[in-house]
């Protein structure tokens, strides 16, 4: 087995994953403790992260085993996916954990908070069928692997990149739920330097990995939207 397995970043990578699961566990915990500090959009929203965690989880796990052939692994890609965990995870997890950035909170209208919490629902369901269509070809940082197939069926086949418009859908309404200029908005421009550095490199890196059938693939579908009548 250990044959099969890209030498050692796959160990360092299985690590981070566990640390931040014992991580998001005992923040979690801590959240349920302080319950009555919390508004009910916090409650919508570790929900969804638990949802989120419990998605990528198994792909996490089964993906250790690829064998990497290409990866784009410097400075700015880093830094962006520092960004990313910590507005996304750990600033909204030690502030519905602790209240520590209580002085950047502000209020919102219940409705407000209810169109976010439903929107929880389709970037569930896009955020699952996009993991379960790329399947081994799925990595967090831009990486190919060994054997990487061009995955065009399913829900990427009409749209390039359905797993970040479903982290944009989270993303956009971090906000609605949790009611705090530092938790709740910080995330947007994160995600929006992270969306303009990694889409460019990854539609290269696909280009320069699969040739004229990306090119060809790129035709016919959108980025966020799809493509109809290709
Ligand atoms: N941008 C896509 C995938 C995100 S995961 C989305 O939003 O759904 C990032 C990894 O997916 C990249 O490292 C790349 O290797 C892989 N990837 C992206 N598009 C792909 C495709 N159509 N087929 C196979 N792999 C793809």
């Amino acid at each position: 087995m250990s044959a099969n397995r890209d030498s050692s970043q796959p160990i360092m990578r299985s690590s981070v994953a566990w640390v931040t699961l014992a991580f998001a566990v005992v923040l979690a915990l801590v959240a349920v403790v302080r319950w009555h500090d919390n508004t009910w959009g916090a409650a919508v929203w570790l929900a969804a992260f638990v949802a989120i965690l419990a998605i990528r989880m198994p792909h996490s796990i089964r993906n250790r085993q690829n064998v990497i052939v290409a990866a784009r692994r410097d400075l700015n890609e880093r830094v962006l996916l520092s960004a990313m965990f910590l507005t996304m995870m750990v600033l909204p997890l030690l502030e519905i954990g602790t209240g520590f950035l209580a002085w950047a909170d502000y209020q919102l209208p219940d409705y407000l908070t209810a169109i976010g919490a439903a929107l929880q629902l389709p970037a569930l369901y896009m955020f699952w069928r996009a993991h379960a269509d790329l399947g081994r070809n799925w990595s967090p940082g831009l990486e190919v692997r060994e054997n990487h197939g061009l995955v065009n069926r399913g829900v990427y086949a009409r749209v390039r990149h359905p797993m970040y418009a479903a982290i944009w859908l989270f993303v956009l309404t971090q906000p609605l739920l949790i009611h705090n200029w530092v938790a709740g908005v910080l995330v947007i421009p994160a995600f929006t330097a992270m969306w303009l550095l990694r889409v460019p490199r990854e539609e290269a890196l696909m280009r320069q990995t699969f040739g004229d059938a990306y090119d060809e693939y790129c035709r016919r579908t959108g980025r966020l939207w799809p493509k109809f009548g290709h």
